[in-house]
């Protein structure tokens, strides 16, 4: 059974440098140094691999609210303000 090498690897970007990420040798590899190895489980794969993925959320909530219960202190909603008004929260568990 013949295994090609896959033409391209996805890359992912930490402090402005590309890498390749190569699962099958577990390891990243600088776009520009491809023979340079960084193994997934070494000080510099772990930072690139903590790097946050590129999506993040549309819409940043910029006064979160925490609403939690007040007989069992369940976090029930986590939310914008704007969001918590329109919203009928209450807890099921302590709800008859
Ligand atoms: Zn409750």
């Amino acid at each position: 059974m013949t295994n090609e090498m896959p033409k391209r690897l996805p890359t992912v970007k930490h402090n402005g440098e590309k890498y390749f990420i190569d699962w099958r040798l577990q390891e990243f590899r600088p776009v520009d140094r491809p023979f340079e190895s960084i193994p997934f489980d070494s000080e510099l794969g772990r930072k690139i691999d903590e790097m946050p993925e590129p999506r993040t959320d549309a819409n940043p909530i910029e006064n979160n609210v925490t609403v939690t219960c007040s007989s069992c202190g369940k976090l029930l909603f986590v939310g914008s303000e704007n969001e918590a008004r329109h919203l009928a929260i209450y807890c099921e568990d302590c709800l008859r």
